[in-house]
């Protein structure tokens, strides 16, 4: 049940879709809220236009509303300007003959008669006459969006399932949205386990760690959209790991770090078995993030009072630091993102030029701290130096991770590589 870095990739995908669709159907698992705290939120409705978009014919320029034809066949004599519109009112007068021409402003309607805006630059005006410069045409419906073009009324302008950002905010107020409906934020339960492990308010000892991994999967968790919920640290032992996972099993997705590897107080997979998981895999050929595992446990039987604890999604992450954030970034937010609504889109990868030369790995996907740096014609990535998995410092001054495929001894400065955006 070790994978591939591409086939634990497919594994998510699938359980993801799966478990969305369940998600998606429960409308309790949607709530109402006001247009600006649905930022970062996901939508949970299909919004239509709640109008024709624009209104009415909208002038796009400053200049003259004419008919077009007819300015440039009296383009010697010019037309003769008989009024002007502004933007927030309409042509009172009669509607426009072809010798005639109304001054108009960006974003008022276009005047009954004409049918197209030729631009302030484009004309030289004399006392009431306007005529094109040189050799200017103009063609029916320049520098005019008809009524309706944007969209119709009831045009569905955003789908359920659209992640909203800047650009759905303004178009939701454009709509007259003051409220909408979004998806709940997953709820997502982290565990951290370790003997070694000492909360923040404590003074470690010589020979402990303080728990960095619950703070840092709680910020991606909330990074992501999701409610994280740190619970207390798990010692090596059996009956701390079990308490916690019958705890954390009640959330949405549970994350627990550390205790997946191979040593003799690796229980972590021992004890989500007794409750009758189903590991989907329980390695992934890559480094970091070797031994992480992912699965579910089933939804209980009733017990006595008819409950029913349903299914649940876990990840047992590995403890070293930066292999808990890189296993996080792989698996954990494409999920997440789902959970929230999202349709798959998959780890967030782009293309970028390699600065130097690194060394690959027969058997492992190499996922490297890396540094980016976007340009105009060439963006390109650096592999960062570190101390390994538990670099968290040399972690803070990347700002992506390079993915280099296993089966390949080397990657040379210059070529294209994958790089997973965090
Ligand atoms: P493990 O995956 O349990 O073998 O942990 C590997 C190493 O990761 C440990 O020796 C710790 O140094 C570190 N580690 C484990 N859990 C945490 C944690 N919650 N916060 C920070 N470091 C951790
Ligand atoms: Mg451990």
């Amino acid at each position: 049940m070790v994978l591939s870095f591409t086939e634990a990739l497919e594994t998510v995908r699938q359980r993801a879709i799966a478990t969305g669709l369940r998600v998606g159907a429960g409308s309790t698992r949607t709530e109402q809220v006001q247009l600006l705290a649905a930022q970062g939120r996901v939508l949970a409705e299909d919004v239509g236009a709640s109008h024709d978009q624009p209104p009415f014919d909208r002038a796009t320029r400053d200049g003259f509303a004419v008919q077009a034809h007819a300015l440039v066949a009296k383009k010697e004599t010019g037309l003769e300007i008989i009024g002007e519109v502004r933007a927030g009112e309409q042509w009172r007068g009669p509607d426009l003959l072809p010798g005639q021409a109304i001054a108009i402003m960006t974003g008022a309607p276009l005047p009954l008669g004409s049918d197209a805006v030729v631009m302030l630059e484009h004309v030289q005006t004399a006392g009431h006459r306007v005529r094109p410069v040189g050799d200017r045409t103009l063609r029916s419906g320049e520098n005019v969006v008809p009524r309706g073009a944007e969209a119709k009324a009831g045009d569905p302008v955003l789908r359920s399932g659209t992640p909203i950002g800047t650009a759905e905010v303004a178009l939701l107020a454009a709509c007259g949205r003051s409220t909408v409906q979004v998806y709940n934020r997953p709820m997502v339960a982290i565990v951290a386990t370790g003997d070694e492990l000492v909360e923040l308010s404590a003074t470690p000892e010589a020979w402990q760690i303080r728990n960095s991994n619950s703070y840092g999967l709680a910020a991606m968790v909330h990074a992501v959209g999701g409610h994280p919920g740190r619970l207390a640290i798990a010692h090596d032992l059996r009956d701390e790991i079990r308490e916690r996972i019958a705890q954390g099993r009640m959330w949405d997705l549970l994350l627990l770090s550390g205790g997946v590897s191979m040593g003799k107080y690796d229980l972590v997979e021992e004890v989500l078995a007794e409750f009758a998981a189903e590991f989907f895999f329980t390695g992934v050929r890559m480094q970091p993030g070797r031994p992480i595992v992912f699965g579910r446990l089933p939804p209980t039987s009733p017990d006595p009072g008819g409950g029913v604890q349903p299914e649940c999604l876990f990840f047992g992450l590995p403890g070293n630091p930066v292999s808990t954030e890189v296993t996080f970034h792989c698996f954990v937010e494409p999920l997440l993102r789902v959970l929230r609504g999202e349709m798959w889109t998959g780890p967030k990868f782009v293309q970028a030029t390699l600065a130097e030369d690194v060394p690959g790995k027969h058997d492992l996907t190499r996922v490297l701290p890396a540094h980016l740096v976007p340009g105009f014609a060439r963006t390109e990535v650096r592999v960062v130096r570190w101390q390994g998995s538990g670099d968290l410092a040399a972690n803070a001054q990347a700002n992506c991770y390079a993915v280099l495929p296993e089966g390949r001894d080397a990657f040379t400065a210059g070529e294209i590589v994958t790089v997973l955006l965090r």
